[in-house]
């Protein structure tokens, strides 16, 4: 695949400056997000910083990166040389100083506003000023974490699907001081990898969550309330609405804690008693089930085949 080139982007409205042409990408957080974004990024040709507080976290993430590109390669959708050349544009960056060279860096860590707030106290006096700073939080608010940076006009919600590699979306949301040009050379970037985008106003959960997280909510609530159990709760709407998987399924993938870190989001931006999330759902996170990632949540994971815990 050849190499990123840009063309030239509208400039600021507020600086006058242009963003900085996106070659080099700093990804913060190496989790089931961090590694998939830096895993699309760097097979379409961007350089790549790959971070995250914890060390044996980002040898995870090259590994689970290896793992799917070789996958890609076995189903024909890249080459081998595609596989290579992707894998040595991923760096492991020890510390977030190390990522001054971006000229996007987007913030995939956990689902707490106080972490990410704490990142980018520490990662912006690192960055030049036109640099870009993309959130993939699930749900909480642009213009508040924008707020806590140094460059709100330079700061965007970039929100990926899980799992990167496959899914077609990417959600912009832009702060209320999100600047054209870091607008426009967001969407210019997004295209590149080969994404669709669906723009999303600034609320909480912005679309897709709003829609499937209480979706998950009642799921797990027609559970807490005996209704059905697992297998029969994920079986009919894999079945009985068509989708591709159940659910709890659906949750256990997620991470059982971003599902109630984006359902206390709706619950406290909104101040609507239909977004509270279910006491079934908080009892696994303080189990730590977390899901697939701790290998037990609403199925456990640690035999041959998953095996419904309710
Ligand atoms: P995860 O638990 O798999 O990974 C989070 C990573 O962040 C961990 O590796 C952790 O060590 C790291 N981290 C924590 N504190 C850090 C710090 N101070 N500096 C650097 N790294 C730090 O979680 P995930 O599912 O990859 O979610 C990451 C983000 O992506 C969250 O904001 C989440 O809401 C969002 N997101 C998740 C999904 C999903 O389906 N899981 C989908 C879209 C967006």
């Amino acid at each position: 695949m050849n190499e990123v080139k840009e063309r030239p982007m509208a400039r600021s409205a507020r600086t006058g400056e242009a963003p900085p042409a996106i070659r080099k990408v700093g990804v913060v957080g190496a989790g089931q997000m961090g590694n998939g974004i830096a895993h699309v990024c760097a097979l379409s040709g961007f350089h790549v910083l790959l971070n995250d507080v914890a060390a044996e976290r980002i040898s995870e993430g090259l590994a689970t990166i290896s793992g799917n590109l070789a996958r890609q390669v076995s189903r024909k959708r890249i080459s081998e040389e595609e596989r290579q050349a992707a894998i040595k544009r991923i760096t492991p960056a020890d510390t977030l100083d190390a990522l001054g060279e971006c000229d996007l860096v987007i913030e995939a860590a956990t689902e707490k506003e106080d972490i990410k707030r704490r990142i980018f106290g520490t990662l912006c006096p690192a960055l030049r000023p036109e640099t870009i700073v993309g959130t993939n939080t699930s749900s909480i608010s642009i213009t508040r974490l924008a707020a806590a940076t140094d460059r709100p006009e330079r700061f965007i919600g970039i929100h990926f699907m899980n799992p990167v590699p496959l899914m077609e979306l990417v959600e912009v949301i832009r702060g209320i001081a999100t600047d054209d040009s870091t607008f426009e050379a967001t969407k210019h970037f997004i295209g590149k990898l080969g994404k669709q985008i669906a723009v999303s106003e600034d609320f909480p959960a912005f679309i897709v969550n709003r829609i499937l997280l209480p979706m998950i909510n009642e799921a797990i609530y027609t559970l807490y309330e005996g209704v059905g159990n697992v297998e029969a709760i994920d079986t009919a709407m894999r079945l009985g609405a068509h989708h591709p998987m159940g659910p709890l399924e659906l949750a256990d993938f997620i991470g059982l804690d971003t599902c109630l870190s984006v359902m206390q989001v709706l619950h406290e931006g909104l101040a609507d008693s239909k977004y509270r999330p279910c006491p079934l759902l908080v009892k696994y996170v303080e189990a730590g089930w977390l899901g697939r990632k701790t290998q037990r949540g609403f199925y456990d994971y640690r035999g041959d085949k998953p095996v419904p815990t309710r």
